[in-house]
């Protein structure tokens, strides 16, 4: 009679679905006398919902030149990603790697960009994670910054996809089912214990944490240490006085970060969009994962001229408009909202005359429109947490948890989170692919063991 083990995995968001399909697929071809179960238990009552929010419902899935540098843990990432690429999935042939090459070329969008660029396309086409969803049958484009979205250009795309493979690779679904607590097993080598709501309890071998990055403390074993969460990835609450009246305004710009003391922490390109209580768009999302309350936010709005060539341009305007009111000067070069905003900042008056003399503060404000930091927007806001489990606790290469064989996190669960663009749902799937081949394979080991003593 053959012994049924259960690989359990808690949480069926990006990174659980992941894990389950590899391991899924890496346990099936194992036979022997033991049978393995995958399961995924999901609170929600369907698996998937955090990723139809994605990308504004595109589901922004990956990025086309992922670089571990850019995430936080960099190191950790870093090692996870050149593992996955060392370990190509066990199921695939090299023609099915020849047809992920040809797939990636043919579905990007910016395909004149890698035809352009050889160069960028061979990591494309090699990258583990590509290949998994080019394997599931997933057809994608590139837009700007590599941001790779599902040639649908919707996230149901990217669900359907792996919600085929769930049901193809057997894999059992469990909704409604949220867990409370994972506790280890008695003895070494013996089963973890998962607890959930209403006190049914699952016994598992191996035992996957994919429950992002609200996962709660007391869900994991006390030997995990666990770090604060604080949401980031969100829009930055700053002083409101100058943001309130441009309310819903974007601008183009480059915005530093700097410490209080003038000390720049980071810098972004690119758009930000005035709330009345503060900054979003992009750039400033990817400042808040750096952002602290204190900080000031300073906004360059002309990056293309530097100071000394913003102020000879606005004298040669003055000299060409011949003596304009503040107002006039600006008209043209921004939004008329956002000049009284720079004049008042400047401390000149929009509705007096420009004097020569006015062009170095005005060419200040202009070069930094300065926003002091309250922090960062609400959780709800926030795309990503960061904090949850320490990574130094898990071996990068299979996420195992290295004093509790068996327990395995993954995705936002662990203390990585990175800028928009396609990275953190990477991470997810990434993490997933690993844990769910090392746990398949941790399991396949102890079955080989116990079968050869039998
Ligand atoms: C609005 C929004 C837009 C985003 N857009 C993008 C984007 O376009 N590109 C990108 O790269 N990243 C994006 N992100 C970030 C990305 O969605 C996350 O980094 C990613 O989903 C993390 O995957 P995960 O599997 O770790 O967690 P999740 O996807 O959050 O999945 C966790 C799952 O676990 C379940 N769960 C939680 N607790 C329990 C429990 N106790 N028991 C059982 N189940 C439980 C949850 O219901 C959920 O299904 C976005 C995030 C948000 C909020």
């Amino acid at each position: 009679m053959s012994r049924m083990e259960t690989i359990a995995i808690i949480g069926g968001g990006a990174a659980g679905l992941a894990a389950a399909i590899a391991a899924a697929r890496a346990v099936a071809p194992l036979g022997g006398a033991t049978d393995t179960e995958v399961v995924v238990f999901e609170s929600d009552e369907r698996v998937g919902r955090s990723i139809l929010a994605t990308g504004n419902g595109r589901c922004n899935f990956s990025n086309a030149q992922v670089d571990a540098g850019e995430y936080r843990n960099a190191p950790f990432v870093a090692k996870t990603l050149d593992a996955l690429a060392a370990h190509a999935d066990p199921g695939a042939s090299a023609s099915r790697a020849a047809s992920v090459a040809s797939e990636v070329a043919s579905t990007a969008g910016e395909a004149s960009r890698s035809a352009a660029n050889p160069a960028a396309g061979s990591p494309r086409a090699s990258d583990p994670v590509h290949a998994f969803f080019a394997d599931l049958g997933l057809m994608w484009r590139e837009e700007g910054e590599g941001r790779l979205y599902p040639l649908a250009n919707k996230a149901s795309s990217v669900l359907d996809v792996l919600r085929g493979a769930l049901a193809r690779e057997g894999v059992r679904v469990e909704c409604g089912r949220r867990a409370t607590r994972i506790d280890a097993p008695e003895r070494p080598g013996g089963r973890y214990h998962v607890r959930f709501e209403g006190g049914s309890v699952a016994h598992a071998r191996a035992v996957i944490v994919a429950t992002g990055g609200r996962t709660p403390r007391g869900l994991v074993p006390d030997a995990l240490p666990f770090l604060p969460q604080r949401p980031v990835l969100g829009p930055l609450r700053t002083d409101t006085a100058l943001v309130k009246p441009l309310n819903n305004i974007r601008v183009r710009c480059v915005a530093t970060l700097a410490v209080p003391d003038g000390a720049p922490r980071a810098a972004e390109a690119g758009e930000i969009l005035f709330r009345d209580y503060g900054v979003s768009g992009i750039a400033a999302f990817n400042l808040s994962r750096l952002a602290r309350p204190g900080d000031v936010l300073l906004l360059d709005l002309v990056p293309q001229l530097d100071r000394r060539a913003c102020e000879r341009e606005l004298r040669a305007r003055r000299a060409r408009l011949g003596a304009p009111v503040g107002e006039e000067l600006l008209a043209g070069m921004l939004l008329p909202q956002v000049a009284r905003a720079v004049f008042g900042q400047a401390g000149l008056r929009p509705e007096a005359p420009f004097a020569d003399g006015d062009a170095p503060a005005l060419a200040g404000a202009l070069k930094g429109l300065a926003l002091a930091v309250r922090g960062v927007g609400d959780a709800r806001q926030c795309q990503a947490t960061r904090g949850g489990l320490d990574v130094a606790a898990f071996d990068a290469r299979t996420m195992e948890a290295r004093r509790l064989p068996g327990l395995f996190a993954v995705g936002e669960a662990l203390d990585v989170d990175a800028p928009c663009g396609g990275y953190n749902l990477h991470w997810a799937w990434a993490s997933g692919i690993a844990a769910g081949r090392a746990a398949a394979s941790a399991l396949a080991k102890r079955a080989g063991r116990e079968d050869s003593r039998a």
